[in-house]
């Protein structure tokens, strides 16, 4: 509908990075909608069964790369970063995080999860933004996304200057690290593109080296279905048997690749309060958190992103976590409460501890 409107492209594209950095978000671009070049790649990963259980990741087929059709009309994608290390995050927050990695029985979950649920923040903020615009230009079709399946996030961020595409296949960005949630909002109406910017990983390749499970089998290529994300968050059954050792204590989510990315050292602080930790996700011990029936996990976990993996996943991954821990020679009375819970327990569950429990 707004495709022959007349726009002064410079001055909307100025006005949107002040409303933008109003909401919250460090940098915003635009891409085109022709994101041929990335539809082999996303072909053969699907092909070679990458995704997993992801079954979502497939199901909206090339549309995933082809925005016009996945939102008819869509002639670009405003993109836009925003940052989420905790407002608090000290010096060396990645020394810390180590630290933590090395402490058996704590538990580590990943750094964007420990504040309020990313989802609700990005799309309430992209969706004021559309409305910003919509004062300016009038109404104009569009549709907002965050971390939504059928959007190539990365590479519409890539090509839109955001960042590059780093071997681990995360967007990020010389002065910004890759510590940052990415938003798009699909529009039709013609703004002018941003350009991309140079990729920066070099001869690098701390990511895969310091990978526990393996999962970036190659530069820029990564199997989910070794990665401890997609384990502990999208994967809903058994955890396999053979990648929980390396699991150690990451019950939800993993940053190594991203700790040892020497750009993010300079990771930006959020502008926000949202992403600020919610203890005592940042600071628990693995038995406190076993300790919490479904009642309580509900509880605790509102409006926190952690909630949508449920209970059950939740003690799947603390029992893998616990079980490490007595590998590493610690109890402090593991033991006792993981045999405590296995009366009652389902399936999946008793068949996690009692991994947990044997013999080692
Ligand atoms: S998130 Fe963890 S498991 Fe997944 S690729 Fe990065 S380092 Fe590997
Ligand atoms: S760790 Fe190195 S190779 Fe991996 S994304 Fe960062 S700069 Fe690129």
């Amino acid at each position: 509908m707004s495709v022959d409107r007349e726009l002064d492209g410079p001055t909307l594209l100025a006005q949107l990075r002040g409303w933008a950095e109003a909401e919250g978000f460090s940098q915003i671009g635009v891409a085109d909608v022709d994101l041929g070049s990335a539809e082999a790649g996303l072909v053969d990963w699907l092909s070679n069964g990458f995704h997993g259980s992801m079954d979502y990741m497939a199901a909206h087929g090339l549309k995933r790369a082809r925005p016009a059709e996945l939102v008819p009309g869509t002639l670009r994608v405003i993109t836009a970063r925003m940052d989420y290390l905790p407002r608090a995050a000290p010096e060396g927050w990645q020394a810390i995080e180590w630290q933590r990695l090395a402490r058996p029985g704590e538990a580590a979950v990943s750094i964007y999860a420990r504040g309020r649920d990313y989802h609700k923040v990005l799309r309430q903020r992209l969706q004021r933004l559309a409305d910003r615009l919509a004062e300016v230009v009038g109404p104009f079709g569009h549709r907002v996304f965050t971390d939504s399946a059928p959007v190539m996030e990365v590479e519409l961020a890539a090509k839109s200057g955001i960042g590059w595409r780093g071997k681990h296949t995360l967007a990020l960005h010389r002065e910004g690290g890759s510590m940052f949630f990415l938003g798009e909002i699909y529009v039709d109406l013609p703004l002018p593109v941003t350009p991309p910017v140079e990729a920066h990983c070099g001869s690098c390749s701390a990511c895969l080296d310091i990978c526990p499970t393996q999962a970036i089998v190659a530069p820029y290529r990564l199997d989910a279905r070794r990665c401890i994300s997609y384990l502990t968050i999208e994967h809903d059954g058994p955890i396999p048997v053979e990648l929980r050792a390396a699991m150690g204590n990451r019950i939800y989510g993993c940053d190594d690749c991203q700790l040892d990315c020497p750009w993010n050292k300079y990771a930006r602080r959020s502008a926000l309060p949202d992403f600020d930790v919610r203890e005592p996700l940042g600071s628990a011990t693995l038995l406190e958190l076993w300790g919490w029936d479904e009642a309580e996990f509900l509880r605790r976990t509102e409006g926190s992103a952690i909630r949508r993996i449920g209970h059950a996943r939740w003690r799947r991954n603390l029992a893998v976590a616990m079980g490490n821990a007595l590998r590493a020679g610690l109890d402090g009375g593991i033991a006792q409460a993981l045999r405590a819970a296995r009366e009652g327990s389902s399936d999946l569950l008793r068949e996690h501890i009692a991994w947990a429990l044997a013999p080692r």
